[in-house]
């Protein structure tokens, strides 16, 4: 899907990797998340010592794995990135943890998924740097204890209500990665343009901006798209003409809206007078799965007030009635 925030695959995130900011000077955008790092980093790099453990939590595509690249970078360190459900064993996560370097970022997206024999290897591995494992089962099972390099553990996940209170409480700084304002899309969009050795002027980076849902990854990816539509057309810039008929014809509206959003809003308004209706017949009616309703479609119409979750259901707001030139019901306009 063109406007989902998640991962790809490759060749997509070959792509990605080439348009990732180094430095935290080149990072866009959550400038309060630039500025706690900045000092952070600044404090670890005085002290000689490696940064504290590292939390960041917020919708994907906003920029969490670009930041634990840009840690390692600044603290001038390796870096190792994982994920949460690809280690299985307890095993899995001692041999990552003995390959570390003094100093060294270890990155793992979606730390949430890690199961909880995992996530005991980890604590005392967090906490004192110390490898603490039992090798083999019954009466001829034996402690492993190691002392580990002291590392940074960087983890990164939608939400931090998602991680057990242990694991939580484990990372000595927590930050939260915010949807992007428009300006700063503009920023992004231009910066990669110049990478792909593209010309985006300001009005067609503006409307890839409000197109791509606050999300940078969704910029990027559009701004490839576009770029196809452009080369092919012969067109030598990016203005807002472009963009916008290259958007049009890929189905995402003024809004980053695609088929399946409108699909979901039209089905409230029209099918069930603007709601409540329940999540469960709402996956029925659109043909999907009640979870990828709840985790992929709707946050972005929730946060951009096109739906409301009520505790009888979601109901259409008058934005949503108003996007599609329906009459806003009398008791949204009191
Ligand atoms: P996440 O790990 O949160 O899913 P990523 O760090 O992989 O997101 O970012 C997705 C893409 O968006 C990358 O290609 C990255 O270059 C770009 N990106 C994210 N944040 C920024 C930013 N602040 N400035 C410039 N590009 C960004």
């Amino acid at each position: 899907r063109l406007v989902s925030p998640g991962k790809q695959q490759d060749p997509e995130q070959s792509n990605e990797n080439a348009l990732r900011p180094k430095k935290l000077v080149d990072y866009i955008g959550q400038e309060q998340v630039r500025k706690s790092l900045s000092i952070f980093i600044q404090a670890a790099l005085g002290r000689q010592e490696p940064l504290d453990h590292v939390l960041f939590h917020g919708f994907p595509g906003l920029g969490k794995t670009t930041l634990s690249y840009i840690i390692a970078n600044e603290m001038g360190a390796g870096i190792k990135v994982t994920s949460g459900p690809v280690i299985e064993k307890q095993g899995d996560l001692a041999a990552i943890l003995t390959s570390l370097q003094e100093g060294d970022v270890l990155f793992i997206d979606e730390i949430h998924r890690l199961n909880h024999a995992v996530e005991e290897v980890l604590y005392p591995a967090m906490e004192d740097f110390q490898l603490d494992l039992i090798i083999g089962q019954g009466p001829g099972a034996r402690s492993v204890k190691m002392d580990l390099p002291k590392f940074t553990l960087v983890g990164a996940t939608t939400r931090t209500g998602l991680l057990t209170p242990p694991l939580r409480d484990r990372f000595g700084v927590i930050l939260r990665l915010e949807f992007y304002a428009p300006e700063e899309l503009v920023a992004i969009v231009q910066r990669s343009g110049r990478i792909l050795g593209m010309e985006v002027d300001k009005t067609g980076a503006l409307e890839l901006g409000k197109r791509s849902r606050g999300t940078p990854r969704i910029a990027n990816r559009l701004l490839r798209r576009v770029r196809d539509y452009a080369e092919v057309g012969g067109h030598r810039v990016v203005d807002k003409k472009v963009a916008d008929e290259a958007l049009n014809l890929l189905g995402v509206d003024q809004y980053g809206l695609d088929d399946m959003d409108r699909r979901i809003m039209l089905t409230v308004i029209d099918k069930f007078d603007g709601g409540p209706i329940g999540l469960e017949t709402l996956a029925t009616v659109v043909c999907e799965e009640k979870n990828t309703l709840e985790d992929v479609y709707e946050p972005f119409l929730i946060q951009s007030g096109f739906i409301k979750r009520t505790p009888r259901g979601r109901v259409a707001t008058a934005k949503a009635y108003q996007h599609f030139d329906r009459r806003v019901p009398r008791h949204l306009t009191a």
